[in-house]
């Protein structure tokens, strides 16, 4: 159950969160609060996620996440109609949680191949009140295959879930032409750049830009990969589960 002794993150932080997300309201600190407890809470039963202290959280998961928000809402605001979004492992619910808090006209769909994950972002999504997103269970390379899943999504995110080019195999499937992919990522080598961009060109995809986020205390993600659709993905892509992040595409 939630406290309701939620201790609020420190005026450090909300100065902070406000910075890199204008949109973010009181109540939508609260909510994060909340869900940074939730986490707290359930860690101590499995392994949720390997961070365990509150501060820590606070930073690491909550605030990288919001740190996306400018280039969601540049896409948002280009992009003709409403925005259907899916985080691709979302694990404890990072980065769509936060995300789902600050854009509530944005639908999201949080997958993760781990049950007991999903369960808890179901949870939470319940316990926050959040009308605009949702739990899955399940593989991205399951749920591409199936009609109501491929080439439907505008927008796909993924924080921690691979490389580049194996993202870009996950992502591009699930998205309409002209959907984008925003990837946080840590240091980026020179071969992982070079592989995905090969690994784009097979999925009908164009590597945009890596842009370099300013250094922020205790955030390991400096970099956030942008990727568009261009044209339609082939059949044979994503190869079979598991072959995505064993084999990435592009060498
Ligand atoms: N995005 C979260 C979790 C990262 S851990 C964060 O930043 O904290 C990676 C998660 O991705 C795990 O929970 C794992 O179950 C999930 N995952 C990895 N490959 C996947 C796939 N192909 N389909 C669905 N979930 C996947």
């Amino acid at each position: 159950m939630i406290a309701r002794t939620t201790t609020l993150p420190s005026d450090a932080w909300q100065a902070s969160a406000r910075q890199v997300a204008p949109e973010l309201t009181a109540a939508g600190i609260e909510q994060l609060a909340r869900f940074r407890d939730l986490i707290l809470h359930t860690n101590a039963q499995f392994n949720l996620t390997a961070i365990r202290d509150p501060a820590e959280i606070d930073n690491r998961l909550l605030l990288e996440s919001l740190r996306l928000a400018t280039l969601v809402r540049e896409f948002a605001e280009s992009h003709a109609g409403p925005v259907r979004a899916v985080d691709m492992g979302t694990g404890a619910g990072i980065p769509g949680i936060p995300l789902a808090i600050l854009f509530p006209d944005i639908e999201f769909s949080l997958i993760d191949a781990t049950a007991k994950k999903v369960r808890f972002v179901d949870e939470t999504i319940e316990a926050l009140g959040l009308t605009n997103a949702r739990a899955i269970h399940g593989r991205v390379e399951e749920l591409a295959r199936e009609p109501h899943w491929r080439e439907t999504r505008d927008l796909a995110l993924a924080r921690a879930v691979g490389s580049l080019a194996t993202l870009l195999e996950l992502a591009m499937p699930l998205l309409e032409v002209g959907g984008r992919a925003i990837f946080p990522k840590g240091a980026l080598e020179t071969a992982e750049i070079s592989g995905a961009k090969n690994a784009a060109n097979l999925l009908g995809a164009k590597l945009l830009d890596i842009i370099q986020l300013d250094p922020l205390d205790g955030c390991p993600v400096t970099h956030v990969a942008l990727a568009d659709k261009m044209t339609l993905v082939i059949d044979r892509y994503p190869r079979r589960s598991g072959l995505p992040a064993r084999e990435p595409l592009g060498g």
